[in-house]
């Protein structure tokens, strides 16, 4: 704000000691999206970029500032799959972490299981993602996931499915 020298120290919140100026780095948000079909196959995405390029992911994205996450639900999975949420229920949410140009910031990720109308009118976006599959639950593991938090989410589906009190 002030344009002072910054000092080595760092720390959350940021605090200028010239001007007091104070900033807190606070998470992103980003929403993804459990999409299970009639045989209880999961839709996942194949990631054509870092982090996790060729390993499975849940599709979804950040949510924009001014947007409601359900929105963004909605969105990221009309542009990165082309498919239309009818329906939706929040199941979890998970702290993660994403590198912008390298620098390393806190993300929450919101997990919601959601219906389509129909997984035929599927259309991948071009370069973001590689391929998609549809895989029973059970065949997928932590090792095959590009990110901890789409596992767990993954984990707390199957919890509920199996009658698991919610955590
Ligand atoms: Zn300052």
């Amino acid at each position: 704000m002030c344009a002072a020298a910054r000092s080595a120290e760092q720390g959350n919140p940021f605090s200028c000691a010239a001007c007091g100026y104070t900033h807190y780095f606070s998470p992103f948000t980003a929403v993804g999206a459990l999409i299970v079909d009639e045989q209880e196959q999961m839709l996942f995405i194949v990631r054509g970029k870092d982090p996790g390029k060729g390993k499975l992911g849940l599709p979804g994205g950040f949510v924009d500032a001014g947007e409601m996450a359900e929105q963004a639900l909605v969105r990221e999975i009309r542009e990165e799959v082309g498919l239309e949420i009818v329906r939706y229920e929040f199941l979890a949410s998970f702290p993660n972490s994403y590198a912008f140009s390298g620098v390393i910031c806190p993300v929450t990720d919101l997990f919601f299981v959601a219906h389509v109308a129909s997984l035929s009118n599927f259309q991948l976006q071009e370069g973001e993602i590689d391929d998609w599959k549809l895989l029973p639950v059970a065949n997928v593991g932590p090792q095959d996931l590009a990110f901890d938090t789409h596992w767990k989410a993954i984990q707390a589906y199957a919890g509920q499915r199996n009658g698991e009190p919610r955590t």
